[in-house]
């Protein structure tokens, strides 16, 4: 990586820059879902005949923070690797603001704005925080479209306006593999908000964090779901609680119980199989 970025000045915007990437594939606001932003019926993934996935039905609205909880192999995780196009489906459908993505690839689904943050980190350790975030950018593929975005003021007020979303506007120009656990996790978050997807999936994003940076992502995640869509797997349920409207059990890959906190908490099928303590 080159430092043509350590010359630039990082502007911090208070108010969200346009979006800098562009998204050739479709106009995904033409297909109107009733307010919902992804809808999944019937969804069904075998492993060799063991269904992970089975026959789940749920939506989600626009500008919806869900959380989804359940117990070990409840499917959670698989279920966010076939909306992000990791795994392909058996059968069923999920439809993103009306497109199927069941038959899209991994790239294809970013691109309609559907972004995924992996339970291991994926950061570049040996490159600072906002290179990490400059490279995120879709666009920036090939040395001319590097240098033309390098250049280029909205860029640089995106990576500033992340950064300062994220909290690490302090730390731009640190190497992130100097980075706390948390900070990292962060920044994973940043490279999701400089693609700028509508959809964001994130799988147990607190996971070894303090409880300070856990606070501070709660606040970070309800910041983000004004104005895009969230689905969160979590199972600390006190980060639950700070963060879900509504709540999505899954176990054994099916929909166990669907409503809030309070009511999934409440609901007899989830204490026996999920919160029986
Ligand atoms: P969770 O994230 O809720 O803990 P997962 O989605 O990771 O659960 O896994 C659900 C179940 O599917 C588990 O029993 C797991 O072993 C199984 N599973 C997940 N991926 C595969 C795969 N690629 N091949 C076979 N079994 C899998
Ligand atoms: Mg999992």
């Amino acid at each position: 990586m080159d430092n043509a970025l350590a010359s630039t000045s990082f502007a911090v915007a208070s108010e969200r820059p346009e979006s800098t990437t562009a998204r050739p594939l479709v106009n995904a606001k033409s297909t109107p879902m009733n307010g919902k932003i992804l809808s999944i019926e019937a969804l069904t993934v075998s492993f060799d005949g063991f269904k992970a996935v089975d026959g789940l039905d749920m939506s989600i609205d626009e500008n919806e923070l869900r959380v989804v909880i359940g117990p070990n192999g409840a499917g959670k995780t698989t279920l966010l690797d076939m909306i992000c196009g990791k795994t392909k489906p058996t059968s069923g459908s999920i439809r993103f603001r009306g497109t199927e993505l069941g038959k899209l690839s991994d790239y294809q689904i970013v691109r309609l704005g559907v972004g995924r943050k992996f339970q291991t980190p994926s950061i570049y350790e040996d490159l600072t925080v906002a290179e990490n975030l400059e490279i995120s950018i879709p666009q920036v593929h090939g040395v001319w479209a590097s240098i033309f975005f390098r250049r280029s003021k909205e860029v640089r007020e995106r990576i500033g306006y992340v950064a300062e979303e994220i909290m690490l506007k302090d730390h731009l120009r640190m190497k992130s593999g100097k980075l706390s656990h948390g900070q990292k996790q962060w920044l994973e978050i940043g490279l999701l908000l400089m693609q700028d997807s509508d959809l964001m999936l994130l799988d147990e994003p607190v996971a070894g964090m303090s409880p300070r940076e856990r606070e501070e992502t709660a606040e970070l995640l309800k910041r983000i779901a004004n104005g895009k869509s969230l689905v969160v797997i979590e199972h600390d349920m006190d980060f639950v609680r700070s963060i879900a409207k509504k709540v999505t059990v899954l176990h054994q890959g099916r929909l166990l119980s669907e409503g809030s906190v309070e009511e999934v908490q409440n609901d007899p099928r989830v204490i026996e199989v999920y919160l029986g303590h």
